[in-house]
């Protein structure tokens, strides 16, 4: 979960969306990970959420939410 580009954050949003069934919110931290994982690896939570309209939802969050936290080094 270190991509390095914006715009690859943005495609990872995507492509979460299109197959939403392979992932899982956390509840914990509202991370979202692969549904194969038994804790978070960002909070070592074990609870999420698996519906696939939640990660979804997630996912167009987190997309905007990073769009809009664009910092200069991003911009080079
Ligand atoms: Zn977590």
């Amino acid at each position: 979960m270190n991509d390095p580009l914006p715009i690859d954050r943005a495609a990872r949003a995507e492509k979460i969306i299109a197959s939403a069934h392979h992932y899982k919110v956390c509840e914990g931290c509202d991370s979202i990970v692969s549904e194969r994982v038994a804790t978070c690896p960002n909070c070592y939570g074990y609870r999420f959420d698996e519906e696939s309209e939640n990660v979804i939802a997630q996912a167009r969050l987190l997309g905007a939410r990073e769009q809009r936290s664009v910092t200069a080094q991003d911009l080079l």
